[in-house]
């Protein structure tokens, strides 16, 4: 199976651009009002296997408005989706109006050995595309009741891409599952994310290694 790791959190970018990095417009945020820094997260569980073919009831997400909140947290969501998948050398950047996370420095792909009969690992690995909008929708303290459907965006059409040769173009059960395991990893790590978010609504880019 072939999974493409980098790009891949391409949101709307910035439109000024007074600094970059690796290519990233970087605008260094103005403080915003104090966030709540403790919220409390329930664990979700990790979807069962035998769900991978069940049908879902779509959820609409329609595109949100800029908020540095909302987009750092969308951003850090990605940044601990590459930490569980092991990468360490992930970067994010966010500006008043879009956002960016990414691995490495140099598009392209890489190749994952084990076979996957049941497409498990297909929909496990297309979390990494759904993190950011379902960090975004803790944030929010929405309840996932059924897939998120946000086709016009690229995180979106990334995972699709990922998932139609297993599960088909648009298929609730890929999607569904995909989301299931970002919730998983996003709440038990939900101080991580809080963590990284805060980092960048005050410094614009991840990790503080780049300042
Ligand atoms: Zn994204």
């Amino acid at each position: 199976m072939s999974v493409p790791v980098v790009p891949v959190a391409i949101c709307p970018t910035g439109t000024k651009k007074p600094n970059e990095i690796n290519g990233v417009p970087v605008v260094p945020l103005v403080p915003v009002k104090k966030h709540t820094t403790r919220m409390k997260i329930q664990v979700i569980p990790a979807p069962n296997p035998n769900s991978l073919k069940r049908c879902w009831p779509w959820q609409t997400y329609p595109a949100p408005l800029p908020d540095v909140q909302k987009l750092a947290h969308h951003e850090a969501g990605h940044i601990v989706m590459f930490e569980w998948l092991g990468f360490s050398e992930s970067n994010a950047t966010i500006t008043p109006t879009g956002g960016l996370a990414y691995f490495g420095t140099n598009p392209g792909r890489a190749t994952v050995g084990p076979l996957d009969e049941s497409s498990e690992i297909t929909a496990m690995a297309a979390s990494l595309f759904h993190g950011g909008v379902i960090a975004e929708l803790i944030f929010a303290g929405g309840v996932w009741t059924g897939p998120l459907f946000y086709p016009w965006a690229s995180d979106y059409q990334r995972a699709n891409d990922m998932l139609r040769a297993d599960f088909g173009n648009h298929s609730s059960a890929g999607h569904a599952f995909a989301q299931r395991t970002a919730l998983n990893i996003l709440s038990e790590r939900w101080p991580r994310v809080h963590e990284i978010a805060k980092h960048l609504v005050r410094h614009g880019v991840w990790p503080a290694s780049t300042l």
